[in-house]
C-alpha cells in the first residue's frame, strides 16, 4: 500500500541501506516495507519527502513536549550559537540548568549533565554499584533503560537473566535480575533473599512496552522495600521527566528515589540528559569520587541553552499546559475506546497525562507478559492505515503515543476520525 505512495522515501531508503546498516540510525525507526523520510516538522506537524503531512504522536519518542521547532527554544539556541558551540571548559549556564533541575526535582540534590538517556542510566548503575560495593541490579521486564551491557537482558528461567543482544556477554547479563513490573511480592522476595543487590532501576510509568501504568501504591511499596533493605532506587525518568508533571513521575506520585535520570523532554529535541541524586551518592563521581563518568559533549552550551529555555517555557505555561494535554489525551482515548467498543474489536487503552496506547487484546495490560498478548500484526496494519490518514504514531505496538503543547483541538478531531477509519479497516 505504502510502496506506491512514497516513491521519494523508497528511493532514499534504498540508498540508505547501502551505507547505513538496515538503513536507519536507530532500530525502532525501521518498519516494513520502509519508513517515510522526513523533510521538516513544525508544531504538531511533520512532513515527509513525498509531500505528505502528518499529525505527529511520535514526537521524537516523547522528547518534543513543546512541539517541533518551538520558538523559544530555537531562539535560545540561535542566540547561543553565536558564542561558539563547545569549550571543554565550564560555563555559567550549566550551573543555572543544574539549579533549575534541582529545584524541580528536589531528590536530585546534585546534577551531572550528559548526552543521552543511555549514558545517564549506565552511569546511574555504575554509581549504585560503586557506593554499595554490591553486584546485582534489579530491572523490570519490558522496561528499557538504553542500549548498554547490563540493561540488554531478558528474564530467563529461575532469575537467570540472559542477554538479548549478541555481543553482550551472559557473564554481564547474569548480574541483572529481571522481575515482573507491578508484582511487588516478586520484588520483595528477590530483594530479601539476596544481599548482593546494588540497586533497583525502574521506569515509574512504563513507556517502552506500550504504555503501562503502576498499580495503586506499587511505587510507594517499591520505595519502602528498597529503603528497608538499603538498596538505592533509581527512577529512570527519561520519558516521564517533565511529561508526567513538571517534576516528573516522582512529583506526580510523591515518591523520593535516590537517583534519577532525565532525558528526552529535557532538551525538547536537543541532545541532553541529566543524572542526579542524593549528595552522598553524587559525590562519588570522579574526579573527587571513585566512580568514573566523562564526556566531551556533556553540558555543551547549545544543549544547555535548549534545556534552560525548555524548562523556563514549561514553568511559565505549566498551569494551563498540563491540564490541556491531559484533556486532549482523554478526549482521544474516550472517543477511540467508544469506537473500538462499537466495532467489537478486542482492545485495551492505557493512558495517563499526555501519553496513550491502544493494544489489540481482550485482557488488561499491566506487565510484559500481558502486553505481549497483543495482536502485533493487527497493530502493524493499523499503524499503516493511520499513516495513510495523516497520523504518525510510533510504528511499534510496544511504544507510546505522545502529545505536545502544539497539539490543538483540530488535531484531536482529525486524530479521532483517522483512528475511527483505521479501526474499521482492521476490524
Ligand atoms: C529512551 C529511553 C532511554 C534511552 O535514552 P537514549 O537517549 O535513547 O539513550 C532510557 N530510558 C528510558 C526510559 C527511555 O525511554
Amino acid at each position: 500500500m505504502q510502496r506506491k505512495l512514497l516513491p521519494n522515501s523508497k528511493s532514499l531508503f534504498d540508498s540508505a541501506r547501502k551505507v547505513i546498516p538496515s538503513g536507519v540510525n536507530s532500530p525502532v525507526r525501521y518498519y516494513a516495507p520502509y519508513p517515510f523520510f522526513v523533510k521538516k516538522a513544525h508544531g504538531s506537524s511533520i512532513w515527509d519527502v513525498d509531500g505528505n503531512k502528518y499529525v505527529d504522536y511520535c514526537n521524537g519518542y516523547g522528547a518534543l513536549l513543546l512541539g517541533h521547532a518551538n520558538k523559544n527554544v530555537i531562539h535560545a539556541v540561535k542566540k547561543r550559537l553565536a558564542y561558539g558551540t563547545l569549550y571543554g571548559a565550564p560555563i555559567e549556564q550549566e550551573v543555572d540548568l543544574a539549579r533549575l533541575i534541582s529545584k524541580l526535582y528536589p531528590t536530585m540534590k546534585k546534577v551531572r549533565l550528559m548526552n543521552s538517556g543511555s549514558e545517564a542510566t549506565m552511569t546511574a548503575i555504575r554509581l549504585a554499584r560503586g557506593i554499595t560495593k554490591r553486584k546485582k541490579i534489579i530491572k523490570f521486564e519490558g522496561c528499557y533503560h538504553g542500549a548498554h551491557e547490563s540493561m540488554l537482558v531478558h528474564a530467563g528461567s529461575a532469575h537467570n537473566s540472559i542477554s538479548i543482544s549478541d555481543g553482550v556477554l551472559n557473564d554481564f547479563a547474569r548480574h541483572t535480575i529481571v522481575v515482573q513490573y507491578n508484582n511487588i511480592e516478586q520484588l520483595e522476595s528477590v530483594i530479601s533473599k539476596n544481599n548482593d543487590i546494588a540497586g533497583v532501576i525502574v521506569e515509574p510509568v512504563l513507556g517502552n512496552m506500550g504504555l503501562i501504568l503502576p498499580e495503586k501504591n506499587y511505587l510507594a511499596r517499591m520505595r519502602k522495600i528498597t529503603k528497608q533493605h538499603d538498596v538505592p532506587l533509581i527512577f529512570d525518568e527519561t520519558i516521564t521527566g517533565f511529561r508526567m508533571s513538571i517534576g516528573g513521575a516522582q512529583q506526580y506520585y510523591g515518591i523520593k528515589p535516590d537517583i534519577t535520570t532525565l532525558g528526552k523532554a529535557l532538551g525538547n529535541g536537543f541532545v541532553i540528559s541529566a543524572l542526579g541524586g542524593r549528595n552522598d551518592i553524587m559525590d562519588q563521581l570522579a574526579p573527587n569520587g571513585k566512580v568514573y563518568a566523562a564526556s566531551t559533549f556533556a553540558g555543551n552550551p547549545v544543549s544547555v541553552a535548549a534545556a534552560i529555555s525548555t524548562i523556563k517555557t514549561l514553568i511559565k505555561s505549566k498551569s494551563k499546559l498540563y491540564p490541556r494535554l491531559a484533556k486532549y489525551t482523554q478526549e482521544i482515548v474516550n472517543a477511540i475506546g467508544d469506537i473500538a467498543d462499537d466495532l467489537k474489536i478486542a482492545h485495551q487503552i492505557n493512558s495517563i497525562e499526555s501519553m496513550f496506547q491502544i493494544f489489540f487484546t481482550s485482557s488488561p495490560v499491566f506487565d510484559y507478559v500481558s502486553s505481549k498478548k497483543s495482536d502485533t500484526k493487527k497493530f502493524h496494519a493499523f499503524f499503516h492505515y493511520l499513516l495513510k490518514k495523516g497520523i504518525f504514531i510510533p510504528p511499534s505496538q510496544f511504544e507510546t503515543a505522545f502529545l505536545s503543547s502544539s497539539h490543538c483541538e483540530a488535531d484531536v478531531l482529525k486524530t479521532i476520525a483517522a483512528y475511527d477509519q483505521a479501526l474499521r479497516m482492521v476490524r
